[in-house]
């Protein structure tokens, strides 16, 4: 237990350098298979991106959940380390980095389609490692805008951009990704630093009938 008063939060070195693949961090709470620490380089699902895979102190991680601004993780074995040791935390760059870039590649989509379709309704939206969707509603199908914003996104991929990832309130942890000439996106995902990293962005749609439609994407 930490002391009263005491403002301890996790600190995401992911916002700072989310091309870090190993970390030393510190056990700040141990519950049973669940631990805190006070550094992590280990996303938990949030803003649609899946949770990255990995261990803390060579135990594999099966859940890392936010609560709040703190982040618990949930080991597969019981801990044989306890509150202040230290422990290397690492993670599954393949998965993280293709995690990234159907993250930002989705991003940029969903960007373009509200610039091309006016008052489309986005209604969900998910990025696993292999591909990422978006689903909206709209009574048209979206294959007439399709190739127009893969056309776009190519683009944007192409022109090798640079994407600044910052707070905009620094507190309760907001952040926000920029690009000059493409857009600014609130978002508390782990962002790429160039656009170019997307590499080749391909679309596909999918109707998934009464006014819903679903772009899938993908990146080679
Ligand atoms: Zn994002």
């Amino acid at each position: 237990m930490h002391t009263t008063g005491e403002i301890r939060m996790v600190q995401k070195v992911f916002w700072v350098n989310p091309y870090q693949t190993e970390l030393l961090a510190k056990i700040t709470e141990k519950d049973g298979h669940q631990v805190q620490l006070d550094k992590t380089i280990f996303y938990a699902e949030s803003g649609g991106q899946e949770s990255d895979s990995g261990s803390i102190g060579g135990i594999n991680v099966i859940q890392a959940e936010k609560k709040g601004v703190d982040i618990i993780y949930t080991l597969e074995e019981l801990p044989h380390f306890g509150i202040d040791d230290e422990v290397e935390v690492c993670i599954d760059w393949e998965r993280r980095y293709q995690l990234m870039k159907l993250h930002f590649a989705a991003e940029v989509v969903l960007e373009l389609f509200y610039a091309q379709c006016k008052d489309i309704n986005k209604i969900g939206a998910h990025i696993s490692s292999n591909k990422s969707r978006i689903d909206f509603e709209w009574t048209e199908s979206i294959n007439t805008v399709l190739k127009e914003i893969e056309t776009k996104a190519q683009a944007i991929s192409d022109a090798d951009l640079v994407i600044e990832s910052k707070f905009s309130d620094h507190t309760n942890e907001k952040r926000y990704w920029h690009v000059e000439g493409v857009a600014q996106v609130p978002c508390g995902g782990t962002h790429l630093v160039k656009t170019s990293e997307m590499g080749i962005i391909k679309l596909k749609r999918k109707n998934l009938g009464k006014g819903k439609e679903r772009v899938e994407i993908y990146v080679a």
